[in-house]
């Protein structure tokens, strides 16, 4: 048994199923999770001291590489001076000054501590501000753990939520409908079926958690358009999305202005952060200045907006994005040239610093239910192959892959040469 292996059979004694967040148990592929000790660079290292490349990236933050100098150098720096004191601090203040100089939508922000909160506030201020109570989502997005978005449709798609977790009353699950990503016309549908109760719609710009799925021409603006047509407010989430995409996030990619915009991961470099800001006059009708409630005890936590400022000002570098997107194509384009290679069907789809494998003979992935039909055994065996090379990839056929700056021409000639040989095997 391998010390992953045992500290896992160990954990699920005292956390249930071992883990303490479902996707890293690896029910998506079969087999043991690893169990990391440390990570530097490009690199993640296991229980057992076996070195991997790593596209996980702690599900998107790590943009510059594990353990980036600077940011360790400013939570250290940070730690010295104490470690939460539940009060304002000067650190806020500058971190929301980069936010909005980083993201011109946001003209106010609020921190938060993870993307859960987030979007979950986000929706709170959205049905206040509107005095409306139901939402539109998209099946196959992920917007964290909060009630009214752990909701998927109906076989149909455009159906009244129905729950898609036990402990979620149907009452509040019928508040949020759902449509289908990258379709104008079900979006459509349903604000002619609601034209005054819908409050927002939610949406990730890039999909992220359906594997990843970047949206079709005319799909964001189109949505911008309804909202302003039906009253509704447009929350763009960029958890995933936020300073991986492109420097302004994927709304200044695709130049598209939100109402509300969310953020995670990311602006805390790590550490367990999160954000929500937008229009003065949405983000006023908070607390203390507005009556929607929000609060939090470590909300703005001077060790977190450290890190996350160390990582946003190195993210201003010149050319940064430019590099980090052609790293991305070159992984992505890479692993579709080795999979036809060998006669594998391989379809890919990249933006910015995260890129999606898709087992399929479809050309283009655009739309959730072709997820659902690539090769489901193809996948795990691909995992399984990738990890015993030595490259780390997220444990599931639904979530996209990261790139970071520590991701060097030796790291990426070695993830495809691998690459190469799984395939073979694969095609036997
Ligand atoms: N929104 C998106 C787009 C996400 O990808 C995630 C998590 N991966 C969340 C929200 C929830 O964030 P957290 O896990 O920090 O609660």
């Amino acid at each position: 048994m391998t010390r992953s292996e045992t500290l896992f059979e160990q954990a699920k004694k005292t956390i249930p199923g071992g883990v303490n967040s479902p996707v890293r148990a690896f029910n998506g592929v079969g087999g043991s999770p690893l169990f990391i000790e440390k990570a530097d660079g490009a690199y993640i290292y296991d229980a057992d001291g076996k070195a991997y490349i790593d596209y996980v990236g702690s599900w998107g933050p790590m943009i510059l590489g594990h353990n980036h100098p600077k940011i360790r150098a400013a939570v250290l720096a940070a730690v010295e001076n104490g470690l939460s004191f539940g009060a304002p601090t000067e650190l806020e203040v500058r971190m929301a000054e980069k936010v909005i100089e980083m993201v011109p939508s946001m003209e106010q922000v609020r921190m938060v501590s993870s993307g859960t909160e987030a979007t979950m506030s986000a929706i709170r201020l959205a049905r206040g501000f509107t005095n409306r109570d139901k939402i539109m989502k998209f099946e196959g997005c992920y917007h964290g753990h909060a009630d009214c978005l752990l909701v998927k449709a109906g076989s149909g798609a455009l159906t009244l939520g129905q729950p898609s977790s036990p402990g979620i009353p149907e009452d509040f699950a019928k508040h949020t409908l759902t449509a289908v990503y990258n379709e104008l016309e079900s979006v459509k549908t349903l604000f002619e079926q609601y034209p005054e109760e819908i409050s927002c719609i939610i949406l990730e710009p890039v999909a992220g958690n359906m594997n990843c799925i970047p949206p079709i021409p005319g799909f964001l603006e189109g949505l911008r358009a309804l909202c302003d047509q039906y009253g509704a407010l447009l929350i763009i989430d960029e958890v995933m999305t936020g300073f991986r995409v492109s420097k302004s996030g994927a709304q200044g990619h695709y130049g598209i202005t939100p109402d509300l915009t969310t953020l995670g991961k990311v602006i805390g470099g790590g550490m367990p952060v999160g954000a929500f800001g937008g229009r003065k006059d949405v983000m006023q009708f908070i607390a203390p200045t507005g009556p929607v409630y929000q609060a939090g005890t470590l909300s703005g936590n001077p060790i977190a907006m450290s890190a996350g400022l160390a990582q946003m000002e190195a993210l201003c570098e010149e050319g940064l994005y430019e590099a980090l997107a052609d790293k991305t194509k070159r992984v992505a384009e890479g692993f579709k040239a080795a999979a036809n290679k060998h006669g594998i069907p391989l379809s890919i789809n990249y933006v910015g610093g995260m890129f999606g494998l898709f087992f399929t003979d479809e050309e283009k992935v655009t739309r959730f239910d072709q997820v659902t039909q690539c090769d489901a055994k193809a996948f795990p065996e691909f995992y399984h192959g990738m990890l015993d090379e030595g490259v780390y990839l997220a444990p599931s056929a639904y979530e996209a892959g990261f790139l970071s700056m520590a991701h060097g021409d030796k790291e990426i000639e070695a993830t495809l040469a691998a690459a190469d040989r799984v395939f073979a095997k694969m095609a036997k």
